[in-house]
């Protein structure tokens, strides 16, 4: 193929609305008619019990199964073994990130359509072509790139503001770095998430999350913060959803993300959101780039004002060792990584400079 061919992909369908958990058959019924439902823990009760009603009055079969936590190969395989043995046609996905993205890889190795259901607004994982595979350690393993994106995504904004307010403030982290991401690999026409050349729309996407964020997402958060759904929280569940999604993927990360993937070999950064580290991911970004004063003080602020964490301790850094941000430097420039859409050429020790530079930063403007 042609290294200058640009794309846009996308689901199939984007539902955003309340309740969508009781209708969920009619978004599988086009697909199959016996579902494989893939669900965190916490919602699993819930949704067999709301959901299996639908499948039930429309005469189809459900199968409600836990996720196990972490989405390893193992986790993906024993999905696809429990899928074959019960004869199912569909799968569903209900959950974080990881659970999605373990409903996604396994329907891409079983061959069959996949619905996607998020409960919490914390990642790009919903839309996305991708699975993020991780080692049981809690390291980063692989991308598994998939051939398309999924058949439908359900945002349910009722049950996304009743999430815990961290995770809806991680997916505006997440959101916030796309269209920086996207601005540079489109200037250095690097390859988006498809390993294609980014397009207009997916920069052009990517702006509007940017936009739609800084406009909405401080009322959006305080809504989260009190339990309920409001146009502000519409909105930005838009954003961080579908246009961040879908933009980075047709507009291409960079080292933002690259980044975030070199801090998951951080022990003290596990309990971190994925959202919470692309922040500063992006903060070390701006600084490589060279962008200018008053870009990096609108990206500061908004972080502070929505209660991201901005500093490396605020991340939950105990103690901050060269040898280890060496080490994060390191593997941010790994062969593969996006940090080759960066326009300019990136070394390790640019990046280990950059992320002492962009911690210090943000210490300077934490008060
Ligand atoms: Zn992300």
């Amino acid at each position: 193929m042609s290294k200058s061919v640009k794309s846009i992909t996308s689901p199939k369908k984007f539902i955003v609305g309340q309740h969508l958990l009781k209708e969920l058959c009619t978004y599988t019924k086009t697909y199959g008619d016996h579902a494989y439902v893939i669900c965190d823990e916490f919602i699993l009760e819930r949704a067999s019990q709301e959901a299996s009603q639908s499948f039930e009055e429309a005469g189809h079969k459900s199968e409600f199964a836990k996720f196990n936590l972490e989405i390893t190969q193992e986790e993906i395989d024993r999905h696809r073994e429990a899928v074959r043995s019960s004869g199912a046609n569909v799968i569903v996905g209900i959950g974080g990130g990881k659970t999605l993205d373990t409903a996604k890889a396994a329907a891409y190795y079983e061959h069959l359509p996949v619905v996607i259901f998020p409960t919490i607004a914390s990642t790009d994982a919903p839309c996305t072509a991708l699975s993020v595979i991780y080692n049981t350690d809690g390291s980063f393993d692989r991308y598994l790139f998939l051939p398309s994106n999924p058949d439908v995504v359900l945002a349910d904004t009722a049950i996304l503001a009743a999430a815990p307010t961290r995770f809806f403030v991680a997916g505006i982290g997440d959101a916030l770095a796309t269209y920086f991401e996207a601005r540079a690999c489109y200037r250095k026409n690097g390859d988006n998430l498809v390993n294609l050349k980014p397009s207009l729309s997916g920069l052009g996407l990517a702006k509007m999350c940017y936009d739609t964020i800084l406009e909405y997402g401080l009322q959006a958060k305080i809504a989260v913060d009190n339990g309920v759904s409001t146009p502000a929280v519409e909105n930005t569940i838009e954003a961080t959803i579908y246009l961040s999604g879908v933009g980075a993927e047709a507009g291409g990360l960079a080292a933002a993300h690259a980044i975030h993937n070199g801090m998951t070999a951080v022990p003290s950064l596990h309990h971190a959101q994925h959202g919470e580290k692309v922040v500063f991911g992006l903060l070390t970004q701006l600084v490589l780039e060279d962008a200018p004063k008053e870009e990096i003080e609108t990206v500061i602020h908004f972080i502070k004002e929505v209660g991201l964490p901005l500093t490396l301790k605020d991340l939950g850094l105990d103690e901050f060792r060269e040898e280890e941000w060496r080490k994060v430097a390191e593997l941010a420039c790994a062969e593969g990584d996006t940090m080759g859409n960066m326009p300019h050429p990136v070394t390790p020790a640019d990046v280990y400079q950059a992320i002492v530079a962009a911690n210090a930063l943000a210490e300077y403007y934490q008060d």
